[in-house]
């Protein structure tokens, strides 16, 4: 292990957070895994091994199992009232906060990412959503209804509905916003009264597992979280398909989230998806080119095109489309690549090598099948996994590059003629997660809006998230809203309540 290069860049915290051997989160202890295998964790942009983690397994998944189900069932948890579960999360959001630095430098070094973007996007909206959620603990409400049950005229009833917890949350999570995505998965959890077991990627479970530590200081009961990190095809399918579970929410592919899926039915265990991914930009005529050019840039190279929700099909009105590309192209090669942890980074490494490699060979198929690159196109360096920001024309809907999520600095570029050809292109993929669209002329933004098969639309802006905004996937994208007061549904079952009086 070799942490020298990163001490002198980082705060003492993060330095010791590394130093220290690190464990799972099962029922308030840390503990290695049963079988005693470990797997590696690496800097993205060195490729220098930064740590080693216990690699879970079925086995230690089922002691987390039983760890939450026993805090869900007895004990200071099941007894908690609203109003504590409210103070809890708040604490812990404060903790976070407290400790924001050390967590940006964490997902930093771990994922690759910028670490000004991991302190001011991934920590700052994991407090914001922990507040927000810690919120909705005092509001869960059910109704009172007035029934007429026509068989039973001279009957009288007093009926309602109460939500309750669904009891215990699996929760599976990506590598592209490690400790952000599995906020979104505990803040609900939390409070609602659920208890959980988190699997994070293996490619970054560090933020979780410092994030557990906090997660004991703020004081939550033992077993409410366990944290078991280990590989998705074990410890992941593990969890996913396991009878003890209530719940599994998840984060990650198309492909792996439909094995999810049909594991989780087995057992009528409760889903939501949030997967893949191949969002439109859309850019009018009466846009100004230069805002286009840094809403596209901004759209696909944000976290090195890593994002779900990134623009990755750019359609151009052909008005404007060379000088959009131009000015674009322009963009991308003057973008700073580096590590994370330099301030001046704009581009990052992408997260493993397999990642690497995988984007490469996307920009090779579209290359082969006819696009030429305006910018871009290949690795950049020789060491760290980075991928020079690519923007790709003279492409055409039948190619891969088109169709298919790349996840990574990556962009295609299309000029098309009218708004319903455009309305069409943009939802000719099998996702359908986010679009946006770029233009001050309101009638026509409107009459697009309805027409776009996406979660999430956005005008004159890309990838901005909001607490109390709902956010998932029409189509293969995926099933179910994280957050907003909407996710609070997919922790919760809801029981109707008949009393003859
Ligand atoms: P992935 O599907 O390979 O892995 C995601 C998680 O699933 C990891 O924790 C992994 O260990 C686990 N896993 C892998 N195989 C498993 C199995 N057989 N059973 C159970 N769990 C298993 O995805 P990834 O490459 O880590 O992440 C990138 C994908 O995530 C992209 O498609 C991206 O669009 C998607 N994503 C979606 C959202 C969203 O909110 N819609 C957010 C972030 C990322």
């Amino acid at each position: 292990m070799d942490f020298t290069a990163h001490s002198n860049l980082v705060t003492a915290d993060t330095v010791a957070f590394f130093k220290q051997s690190h464990h799972m989160l099962i029922d308030g202890k840390w503990v290695d895994a049963i079988s005693g295998a470990r797997l590696e964790v690496h800097d993205p942009a060195d490729e220098k091994q930064i740590a080693t983690v216990p690699a879970g397994d079925q086995h230690d998944i089922d002691l987390a199992v039983i760890a939450a189900r026993k805090a869900f069932e007895l004990g200071d948890w099941h007894h908690m009232r609203p109003a504590q579960r409210e103070r809890l999360l708040l604490k812990l959001a404060d903790l976070v906060e407290a400790n924001a630095q050390s967590m940006a430098e964490i997902e930093s070094i771990d994922n690759g990412k910028s670490v000004t973007v991991a302190r001011y996007v991934d920590v700052a909206l994991t407090v914001d959503f922990f507040r927000y959620m810690a919120g909705w603990a005092t509001k869960i409400e059910g109704t009172t209804n007035d029934v007429s049950a026509p068989f039973a005229p001279k009957n009288k009833f007093v009926a309602f509905t109460r939500k309750e917890p669904v009891g215990v949350v699996g929760a599976i999570v990506a590598w592209n916003f490690p400790l952000l995505l599995a906020a979104w998965k505990l803040g609900p959890a939390l409070a609602t009264g659920c208890t959980v077991v988190l699997k994070p990627a293996e490619q970054t479970p560090m933020s979780a597992l410092r994030l557990g530590e906090l997660i004991q200081e703020a004081g939550y009961p033992a077993g409410v979280v366990n944290i078991v990190t280990g590989y998705g095809h074990s410890a992941g399918a593990a969890l996913a398909r396991h009878p003890g579970i209530d719940k599994i929410t998840f984060t990650g592919s198309t492909e792996v989230g439909k094995m999810v899926g049909k594991a989780a039915l087995e057992n009528m265990t409760r889903i939501s998806l949030e997967l893949g991914g191949k969002s439109p930009i859309i850019v009018l005529d009466d846009c100004d080119p230069a805002v286009a050019a840094a809403g596209a840039a901004s759209a696909i190279f944000f976290n090195a095109g890593q994002v779900c929700c990134a623009g990755s099909r750019l359609y151009v009105h052909k008005k404007i489309f060379d000088r959009v590309v131009s000015d674009l192209s322009d963009l991308a090669v003057k973008m700073k690549v580096g590590s994370g942890l330099d301030p001046s980074t704009e581009l990052g490494p992408l997260v493993s090598r397999a990642q690497m490699d995988r984007v490469c060979s996307y920009i090779d198929s579209g290359i082969e099948q006819g696009a030429s690159a305006a910018s871009g196109g290949a690795r950049f360096g020789s060491t760290g996994f980075f991928v020079q920001p690519t923007v790709l024309v003279d492409v055409n809907p039948m190619m891969r590059v088109v169709q298919e999520e790349i996840f990574g600095p990556v962009l295609v570029a299309m000029p098309y003629d009218d708004l319903d050809q455009v309305a069409a292109w943009a939802n000719d993929t099998t996702y359908g997660l986010s679009a946006s669209i770029w233009s001050n002329d309101l009638s026509r933004v409107h009459r697009l809006i309805p027409k776009i098969k996406a979660g999430t639309v956005w005008v004159n802006c890309h990838n901005i998230l909001d607490s109390a905004m709902p956010f998932g996937g029409y189509k293969q994208s995926g099933m179910g809203r994280e957050m907003g007061k909407t996710c609070l549904d997919a922790y919760t079952e809801s029981k109707s309540v008949i009393m003859s009086v």
